[in-house]
């Protein structure tokens, strides 16, 4: 934008007076830092990275220790960017940034001019939004139909997940159903980045039709509802099993307690529990894995939706009727906690699948699936009105 643009845009309104004495007062003023990206390869570190941006040891290490406690920098993603902004003045770093998730960023600002004092804080990432419109009649796939009109492909998996206790993506999509959706485009510095929320969708599915509203309550937690105020999300049951303690945490790597090495990452949580404790499934879904399984001993796989999977493991053994194909309700026991498998001892091996994607058990967010309570009703009326989909 030229300098002019952002005077106006900085104003908002223009006023001849204010405008001249911002076209008298101002000169072409430069920015005053410059901006050094880094993409994160494959092995490399922060402090490599650091060094390569041109920071000094000493900074990148008073950087790393005091962002400790916010965000632990030695957990940078491949694939990810380090942005490093330095004063053009005195070349030396002012801020360090790194997007943690597509909702957060780190931010590592130095509060001294003279010492090494850093501040760390994890801030939400600021987009630009556009609200946006797609429709289309399926095909084959709801993925293809979203591709082959030249959106982004994770327009399709945030449908499948907001409607994912509704509709099996998977086996129950029909040629002729049919999906309409209003939704944020992500936007940062002019640039498209991905979609953000479903505000609000329609799909027809066998001559069924869903609909979806995004609602935030009063209580500030938010999910989607049908148009009676349902919550369309069932809720997980927070525990398979009463347990003692947790043994093992979700981690990416970890000490093996059998090899006493440093092994693969464990992502999943390890319940301790004694031999025979009933394990059930947290939601109602199908089976589909029961019986030995390599390391996991004997363990049982259950599908809730396209979106989740548990995979239970180190089993005594499973309970009655439980194979391949059994369709299970929330809180039905499928097994035995034992040790079988890569286990030392009786617990629970307990992993969810995301997608495909290992996520933590105790930290997914899952809606509480209660329905909009009365003080909110007006609010969710007004937000149908203004998505009338
Ligand atoms: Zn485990």
């Amino acid at each position: 934008m030229p300098l002019i643009g952002k005077i106006l845009a900085a104003t908002g309104v223009v006023l001849g007076s204010v405008f001249i004495f911002l076209k008298s007062s101002v000169t072409v003023q430069e920015d005053p830092n410059f901006i050094v990206k880094k993409e994160i390869l494959s092995g490399s570190t922060f402090s490599i990275i650091a060094s390569q941006a041109g920071v000094a040891t000493g900074t990148a290490e008073a950087i790393f220790s005091s962002s400790k406690g916010v965000y632990d920098l030695s957990n940078i993603r491949e694939g990810k960017e380090l942005v490093f902004v330095f004063d053009k003045n005195t070349n030396d770093l002012k801020e360090l940034d790194y997007d943690i998730n597509t909702e957060e960023e780190l931010v590592v600002k130095n509060t001294s001019t003279s010492t090494e004092e850093w501040l760390a804080e994890k801030k939400p990432i600021e987009y630009q939004v556009e609200v946006s419109t797609a429709e289309g009649i399926i095909e084959s796939s709801l993925y293809e139909t979203i591709v082959g009109q030249g959106l982004d492909n994770r327009l399709a998996i945030a449908l499948a997940e907001a409607f994912a206790w509704q509709i099996d993506f998977v086996g129950d999509i029909q040629k002729g159903d049919s999906f309409k959706v209003i939704y944020e485009k992500r936007y940062l510095n002019g640039g498209y980045v991905m979609p953000g929320k479903i505000l609000a969708a329609k799909f027809n599915n066998a001559g069924q039709q869903y609909l979806g509203y995004y609602f935030k309550t009063s209580d500030d937690k938010d999910g989607y509802y049908d148009e009676n105020g349902k919550s369309l999300q069932k809720v997980f049951l927070k525990s398979p099993l009463q347990y003692k303690y947790i043994s093992s945490g979700f981690t990416y790597k970890r000490l093996d307690p059998v090899t006493e090495t440093y092994y693969h990452a464990h992502r999943a949580v390890d319940l301790v529990a004694n031999y025979g404790t009933p394990v059930v499934a947290i939601g109602d879904g199908t089976v589909t894995q029961a019986g030995w399984n390599g390391q996991y001993g004997i363990s049982v796989t259950i599908r809730y939706n396209d979106m989740y999977t548990s995979v239970y493991g180190h089993f005594e053994g499973l309970a009655k009727g439980i194979k391949r194909g059994t369709t299970v309700k929330q809180g039905q026991v499928v097994g035995y906690v034992g040790s079988t498998g890569n286990s030392t001892g009786p617990h629970l091996h307990y992993e969810i699948h995301k997608f495909g994607t290992f996520v933590n058990p105790f930290t997914i967010e899952v809606p509480d699936g209660k329905p909009i309570a009365d003080k909110d009703k007006s609010a969710f009326d007004e937000v149908k009105k203004q998505y009338n989909i």
